[in-house]
């Protein structure tokens, strides 16, 4: 008879999700480690603490959600991170997939439309002591000129169509994840350059992502 939940020994709920990433195929055991340690809850607002280790999007602050850890894992493990890489990363909200990016690379660059999302991130990789994480208050959509070109480049909320200047911004032999598509669903997309300014472009799954929006959000 299983127990009830209440009673669970702790770390049993992070089982059951490790468990249950293994099952839908992320098996990269660099990917499963960053997820193991990395603590949910520091990532999702009071109201969903109690839920942080459940495999779903929650909401965080200014409508927007913190991913699915299932998607979390299968874009980490798509993006093929190299312990030297530079990351590129547009959507910090909650920095939860920043954390995870940040433990498998050398550095992330992040970028975030909302400035009370970008601080709260901002304390959580400090109270984490991450040291490889730098922000932006920005437009992801142009990427960041000034540091490319990017090893990596994940998009954690959905384009509408190719994004190019993103595209622009990654080594010839780079590796970019995104959501593409313009309504409630879209296609996750892996370009993976060919090293003479091509790419080859997969399409992994479908996933429900927010929208990648034009510029900075004017509300706080
Ligand atoms: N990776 C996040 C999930 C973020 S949801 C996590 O792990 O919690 C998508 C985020 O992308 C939102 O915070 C949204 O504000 C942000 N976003 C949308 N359009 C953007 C843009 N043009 N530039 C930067 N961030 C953007």
């Amino acid at each position: 008879m299983s127990k009830p939940k209440d009673h669970e020994e702790p770390g049993a709920e992070l089982a059951r999700l490790m468990l249950a990433l293994r099952a839908q195929g992320v098996t990269a055991a660099n990917v499963l480690k960053a997820i193991e340690t990395t603590p949910r809850e520091v990532f999702t607002p009071d109201l969903f603490k109690a839920r942080a280790w459940e495999d779903s999007a929650l909401p965080i602050a200014c409508g927007q959600t913190i991913s699915q850890p299932f998607i979390v894992g299968l874009m980490t493990q798509a993006l093929r991170i190299d312990k030297r890489d530079r990351v590129l990363e547009i959507g910090t909200g909650s920095g939860y997939q920043t954390t995870i990016l940040s433990k498998l690379s050398r550095l992330v660059y992040t970028v975030e439309r909302y400035r009370t999302l970008m601080r709260e991130a901002e304390a959580r990789f400090k109270t984490l002591g991450l040291v490889n994480v730098i922000t932006r208050f920005g437009d992801g959509g142009e990427g960041w000129p000034e540091q490319a070109p990017f090893d990596r480049i994940m998009v954690t909320a959905a384009a509408p169509d190719e994004p190019k200047a993103l595209l622009s911004q990654l080594k010839p032999s780079g590796v970019l994840v995104a959501p593409i598509g313009k309504g409630p669903v879209q296609s996750l997309r892996r370009y993976t350059g060919d090293g003479q300014g091509g790419f080859s472009v997969e399409t992994l799954t479908d996933v429900r992502f927010v929208p990648l929006l034009e510029g900075v959000a004017k509300e706080l």
